[in-house]
């Protein structure tokens, strides 16, 4: 039986990191500016720990400057937003991140609301919401916009686009199911988010020429829930125990999807890890060399 082709996000990745290096070192010989993220830490979560290192790491790399702002789990919330506005104005900043989740007790909404939407790289402000469904130009959410390109590249490679065809978003969260259809839309795809109340969720898979699967349940999507040739955008991260009794850890990353019964029925399909999760950080650089052009009025130097 034929198998499916793995849509490389690491490699993908790497490609849209270096066009995001080429477009910093052009603003840096044409502006002498070097572009800013800021991300801002609260509290000492192992996952979100791993997450803001490898941001700062690339962030470098690309040739940006990288701030961390590490704050206390107990941190009062009204400090955090002084923290925000003392960013907001400081003009050598471009993108502030708050990573999320946020410890219980802070209002994730105010803090958030509180970014200046000039820098919301990661498009989660209402501001940049509403701009979304309004289909006007702004920042777009990471991780959604990374999978677009996955979709994307993964078509390309058959000679295909995504226009008509029909995608379907498993979860309708905020960060990602939400922005996806957005997104997805607006390359003139015909959306069906699908959710927990969803009926017969199988069925609607199978009608799926671009599923992406952004639930948080491990392994949920079955093979016999793919569509023959369907394209697989697999956005979950879930940590589950090893039963590999070799294996140096005793947990692993799965997705969303089975992965080896998804790729008998799918004609690509992105890993986990490797898929959805490296494109969410390239975007992000994108986002803060876009935010900075779009603050100083400059010209997005190279086709990001
Ligand atoms: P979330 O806020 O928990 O939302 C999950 C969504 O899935 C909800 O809309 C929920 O439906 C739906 N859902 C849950 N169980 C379902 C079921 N049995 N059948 C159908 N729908 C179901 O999660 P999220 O923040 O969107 O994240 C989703 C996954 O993506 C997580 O594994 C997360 O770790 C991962 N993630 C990865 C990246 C990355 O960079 N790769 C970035 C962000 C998130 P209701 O709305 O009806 O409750």
């Amino acid at each position: 039986m034929s198998q499916s082709s793995k849509i490389d996000g690491k490699s993908i990745a790497e490609g849209l990191r270096s066009q995001v290096g080429l477009a910093v070192s052009s603003l840096r010989n044409e502006y002498d500016y070097v572009p800013t993220l800021a991300v801002v830490l609260v509290g000492s979560d192992p996952a979100s720990q791993v997450y803001v290192r490898s941001k700062h790491k690339f962030t470098r790399k690309a040739g940006m400057h990288s701030l961390e702002h590490k704050m206390p789990e107990d941190v009062d919330e009204d400090t955090l937003v002084d923290l925000i506005k003392t960013l907001n104005q400081d003009d050598s900043v471009d993108g502030i991140l708050v990573q999320l989740p946020l410890p219980k007790g802070l209002n994730t909404n105010r803090i958030i609301g509180e970014i200046s939407p000039s820098k919301d790289v990661d498009g989660l402000t209402e501001i940049s919401a509403g701009r979304l469904v309004l289909g006007r130009a702004g920042l777009h959410p990471c991780t959604p916009e990374g999978c677009v390109i996955l979709a994307r590249n993964a078509l390309a490679a058959q000679g295909e686009e995504l226009s008509g065809k029909h995608c379907v978003i498993l979860g309708r969260s905020i960060l990602v199911g939400k922005p996806a259809a957005m997104l997805f839309l607006e390359q003139n795809c015909t959306i069906t988010i699908a959710h927990s109340r969803t009926k017969d969720i199988e069925e609607v898979c199978r009608s799926a020429d671009i599923l992406v699967a952004a639930v948080g349940r491990p392994l949920m999507v079955k093979g016999d829930w793919i569509k023959k040739g369907a394209i697989i955008i697999d956005v979950g991260i879930n940590r589950v125990p090893n039963k590999d009794i070799n294996a140096k850890r005793d947990t692993k990353l799965v997705g969303d999807v089975d992965y080896d019964a998804a790729r008998i029925h799918a004609s690509a399909i992105t890993p986990v890890p490797g898929g959805v999760g490296p494109m969410t950080i390239a975007c992000l650089l994108r986002n803060t060399v876009i935010a900075a052009c779009n603050r100083h009025g400059w010209h997005v130097p190279i086709n990001l």
